[in-house]
């Protein structure tokens, strides 16, 4: 071909990136056995499985098909490695994980090759996204390391954790999930993914390479349902962190509920890719090119719905097209290669399947007229006009490069549409206005928006999702506590001690009296106690049927029939409200009715806060007598609990305007506004223990942060909770904004936790209840925060207060917003 005819064409030439050095790498060692105690081991089974190159459809390498067997021994491995590892000081650990970051720099062409050989994806992205990412994840939290014994005191590892990975970003996903869990001391068995393995086997070399204790990390490969599924049932792994699909994270929901075990789930997404008719159209298009054919749309982020403003769209539309015509389909290994294979076979078949069914439902099809190579899983650039929300291609993800686009005309109509999903993952908003840009940005329901751009990530930036796609943050100091738990939780001997409390009064009675001594929540000394002290157990009932509290109106229970409720000696003291499913029903549409409180300035919410605790300082003998009559403790004890709750209050009114979110600083021109989000209504399920102060330690941060809340007091001692219906009413709490239905725990709060209205449940009762609480809740993906059947001392405030409650009772989005013309 001469000059000139290269220049009519413009075509690019071949430019691939030598396969030798990763075949041959692959050549002397395959087949590739296990990765337990830093040492190769057979496979329980003998059995090893082919993995291939999706670009040829041709093996690659033999990969030892692990089992429940391997499971354990690498399980057991990790175990043992535990105690040495989470002791090891934070400086230590920084630097094994900075040489991880270096040997992952110095291996980089190695990784990025095998990576697209094994993936199908274009080496461009392996080598200028995926592996340097890679890296950047562990420098960073080598730092975490460093920096935790002074940033995270108070907090521990979990123990042993099991991280099972899709295979989409195999070694960065392993990044994700490794560097974290190793900076703050927990130890790791690892399950990469079916189709991808091989990456995660040279990682297995680096952690030799730099003589990282053995059995820190292990790699078990294998099929799901051997592999997977034994690491997430095995009861001596304290967490199991996930990526991968909706359906089977919700398998793993119901698989661990009640188990104790800690879990993050990363799940799918169909993002929304929102443009207005002011955003500059041609970085729009380089933008949805970068959403939705990065690496061929099998992203979990993808920007997958394209959203256009009503009178740009024939415009945009025309012009994308231009673009998808110039995008080269073919060899990944190829440097001018812009999409590459599909991971699997399978997995083509599923787009395939799910582009007919665009068809049948009436979409319009349109792919450009360049041809995909015949050998291997190819699909090419596919954009869907013409379509309608309620069809399959607007709502399932598809996981491949395939774009629908739909129409709106206001923001309010594009907020809406944006939303209509189950997904949360994240979204993407172009404009010219930031004014209009930041604020659609904070009515999306993602947990990642990015501003004129898509598709950015950083190991600074947490990265999760909102509703089905999931819990848990990756990254960011956000990232840090899915593999952590608050000390006193781990230290048994001391939770086993302060059980007790409630009915040892010795211990607490040294939290009353002398206002400089203890805790500082109760740190005022109590008028005419000794009067009442002799009171306590004797006082007559007061007679007292108070209703249910809803959309702040007292309402008669649906059922119409009340439940006793008995003094210690049995005696009846009052009678509450039956509740029922219809009543949890109808406190959850006055919660949903009350997200105006979400809009509240936090100097608002502050302002509520304060004012409870006002008002039930006025009422403070009041109360004590009533926690008397229900516990028959003394009453210095039960005033000291009074005024513990009123100390609580002033906390999470000063917290409101405080716990704020952050400002990162990824490596772009711009920055990234992490900022914290109420979760949105909240089911509460409360204590037997401090009728009083349990009630009020979990309404108060939840309120604080925007969420609007069904809450079921204690049913051995709801009247504390019932009594401050008044106090509510007096103090500008929003109707709707706390709603109360008493009644029995477990059947009212399975309601709750199967309700599709409900993001979150916090459940403070039995072990069996918080499993059934863990399961249910697994319909909707919503959060949950149990207890397991362990009771806290809600007195002392480690455990009764704090910035756990106020995790629980946010979620994270980061903004994404990068500068310059
Ligand atoms: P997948 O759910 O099929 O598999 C993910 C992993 O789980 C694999 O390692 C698989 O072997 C394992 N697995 C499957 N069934 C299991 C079971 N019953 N028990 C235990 N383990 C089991 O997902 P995939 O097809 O590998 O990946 C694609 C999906 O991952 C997409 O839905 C995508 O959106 C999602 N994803 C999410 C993120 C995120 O951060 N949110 C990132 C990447 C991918
Ligand atoms: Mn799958």
């Amino acid at each position: 071909m001469s000059v000139l005819e290269l220049f009519e064409s413009m075509d690019y030439g071949p430019a691939p990136e030598a396969a030798e050095p990763a075949l041959q790498w692959l050549a002397q060692r395959q087949p590739f056995d296990l990765f337990i105690n830093n040492r190769r081991v057979k496979p329980t089974s003998g059995q090893y499985l082919e993995t291939i190159n999706p670009a040829t459809g041709k093996v690659l390498a033999q990969v030892a098909a692990g089992n429940a067997a391997d499971v354990e021994a690498a399980v057991a491995a990790a175990r043992r490695a535990f105690p040495g590892w989470s002791k090891t000081p934070g400086h230590v650990r920084a630097r094994y994980l900075y040489a991880i970051a270096r040997h992952v720099q110095k291996h980089a062409r190695l990784l990025a090759v095998l990576e697209t050989l094994n993936n199908g994806k274009p080496i461009r992205e392996t080598r200028d996204i995926d592996i340097p990412l890679v890296a950047r994840h562990f420098y960073y939290h080598a730092g975490w390391a460093q920096l935790m014994e002074s940033e995270l005191a108070g907090y521990e590892p979990l123990g042993v954790v099991g991280q099972i990975i899709p295979w989409n970003f195999p070694l960065l996903m392993l990044a994700w999930k490794v560097a974290p869990a190793l900076a703050m001391g927990n130890t790791v068995v690892l399950k990469p993914a079916r189709y991808t393995p091989l990456t995660a086997l040279k990682f297995a070399e680096i952690v030799e390479e730099i003589g990282l204790p053995p059995g820190v990390v292990n790699i078990v490969t294998g099929e799901a349902g051997q592999v997977g599924e034994a690491l997430v049932r095995h009861p001596d792994v304290n967490k199991i962190a996930f990526t991968g699909s909706t359906e089977v994270g919700r398998a793993i929901r119901r698989a661990t509920a009640g188990s104790g075990k800690r879990l993050s789930l990363e799940l799918g997404g169909k993002s929304p890719f929102i443009v207005f008719d002011d955003a500059d159209l041609d970085s729009v298009v380089e933008g949805v090119v970068d959403a939705i054919w990065f690496n061929q749309g099998q992203v979990c982020c993808a920007g997958s719905r394209l959203l256009v403003q009503e009178n740009i769209a024939e415009r945009l539309i025309a012009k994308v097209r231009v673009r998808m015509e110039k995008l080269r389909v073919g060899d990944p290994l190829d440097k001018a290669i812009d999409i590459g294979a599909i991971v699997s076979e399978a997995q083509l078949r599923e787009i395939n399947r799910l582009v007919e069914r665009g068809l049948e439902e009436g979409a319009q099809l349109w792919q450009p007229s360049t041809a995909c190579p015949r050998e291997g899983y190819f699909f090419p650039p596919t954009l869907f006009t013409n379509v309608a929300p309620a069809m399959t291609i607007a709502q399932v993800e598809i996981f491949g490069p395939v774009l629908v686009t739909m129409t709106f005309r206001t923001p309010e109509e594009a907020v809406a549409l944006a939303n209509n999903t189950r997904y949360g993952l994240a979204a993407s908003v172009w404009s010219e206005n930031i004014n209009l840009a930041l604020d659609v940005a904070a009515r999306l329901k993602a947990g990642t928006v990015w501003i004129n751009a898509t598709n950015l990530f950083d190991a600074s930036c947490g990265f999760g999702g909102y509703r089905e796609s999931g819990f848990g943050r990756e990254g960011g100091r956000e990232g840090l506590y899915e593999y952590l738990r608050p000390r006193w939780e781990g230290s048994g001997a001391r939770a086993g001690r302060r059980r007790g409390l409630a009915e040892a009064p010795a211990e607490s009675k040294a939290h009353t009296g002398n206002g400089h001594e203890g805790n500082g929540s109760n740190g005022v000394a109590l008028a005419g106690s000794e009067v009442f002290a002799d009171l306590a157990g004797r006082i007559p009932p007061i007679d007292r049927t108070p209703k249910l509290f809803i959309g702040g109106k007292q309402v008669r229970p649906d059922s119409g029939y009340s439940l006793p409720v008995r003094d210690p000696q049995g005696m009846i003291i009052g009678q509450v409200g039956a509740g029922n499913r219809k009543d949890i029903r109808n406190a959850v549409e006055a919660a949903h009715a009350a997200r105006a409180w979400s809009g509240a300035s936090a100097h608002q919410r502050a302002q509520v806060l304060f004012y409870i605790a006002e008002n039930l300082a006025a009422r403070e003998q009041e109360f004590a007598l009533r926690l008397v009559q229900q516990t028959g403790r003394a009453y210095a004890e039960a005033a000291a609990e009074v005024q513990a709750a009123i100390a609580r209050l002033f906390s999470y009114a000063a917290w409101c305007d405080k716990f704020e979110g952050t400002i990162h600083r990824p490596p772009l021109r711009g920055m990234v506004l992490a900022v914290r989000e109420p979760v949105g209504v909240i089911g509460i399920a409360c204590p037997d223990e401090f009728p009083l102060l349990g009630f009020l330690s979990l309404v108060a941060p939840a309120l604080a942060m925007g969420n609007t809340l069904v809450v079921i007091p204690s049913p051995q001692a709801p009247l504390s909770a019932t009594d401050c219906y008044q106090v509510f009413e007096t103090s500008d709490v929003p109707a709707g904004a706390v709603n109360i239905v008493t009644g029995e725990r477990e059947p009212l709060v399975q309601v709750l936790a199967e309700h599709e209205d409900v993001e979150a449940v916090w459940y403070f009762g039995s072990a069996e209840g918080s499993g059934r609480v863990e399961l249910a809740a697994a319909s909707n993906m919503k959060r949950t925060w149990v207890n397991y059947g362990r009771p806290r001392d809600w007195l002392d405030p480690l455990q009764g207060e704090g910035e756990e409650f106020l995790r629980e009772a946010t979620q994270v989005k980061n903004i994404w917003v990068p500068y310059g013309e």
